[in-house]
């Protein structure tokens, strides 16, 4: 057998993939489908070792329902709203969309490196409005019906970072980000 060499095999695969759209869904299918997704990322700059680690269960569950004959849907997508880049964005003295859409373009590019089986054609992103548009529609659907209302509540709240805290991102009353002492403040 001859040697494995990643950096020549992989490329030329992944090319015949993407030419031959073998993992491109055909969603108007009505027989045999199964749905796999890993989760909608959150684009904070670079793959980690978890990203890796948990987006390979389901490639491979993904190749291996393939192999059963299955119509397999297994999309990649970014959920790419966020406090977190604004902040990023106001650090860097950018705007919040170029910082995010560059993380997203570095990321694919890792994932791609990787060889893993998305369908690319249904890639999400959730702060493009073509999809946002939907949420705000179910969104104020909802209102019409009076299921949604506006409220006021106290919060985690970080002074520096002007944003709000999950309670997991407080650590011994600080700010996990920025070490600021937290304070309890009515958010709407
Ligand atoms: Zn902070």
């Amino acid at each position: 057998m001859k040697k494995y060499i990643p950096s020549q095999i992989e490329p030329k695969w992944q090319k015949k993939w993407e030419e031959d759209k073998l993992y491109e869904t055909d969603l108007a299918s009505k027989k045999n489908n199964y749905y796999v997704l890993v989760e909608l990322l959150y684009p904070s700059g670079d793959l980690h070792i978890g990203h890796w680690y948990t987006f390979n269960y389901g490639d491979i569950l993904a190749r291996f329902k393939r192999l059963q004959g299955y119509n397999t849907f297994f999309p990649n997508g970014y959920d790419a709203f966020g406090l977190p880049a604004e902040n990023a964005a106001i650090q860097r003295g950018i705007h919040p969309q170029d910082w995010t859409l560059a993380n997203i373009e570095q990321m694919s590019k890792q994932f791609k490196t990787g060889g893993f089986s998305f369908d690319w054609s249904s890639l999400t992103i959730t702060c493009l409005p073509e999809y946002y548009k939907w949420n705000q529609w179910i969104f104020l659907k909802m209102y019409e019906r009076g299921l949604v209302y506006r409220g006021k509540t106290l919060s985690n709240w970080c002074p520096s970072c002007q944003t709000v805290l999950a309670n997991e991102n407080v650590e011994a009353g600080k700010c996990w980000r920025c070490g600021t002492e937290i304070v309890q403040k009515e958010v709407k």
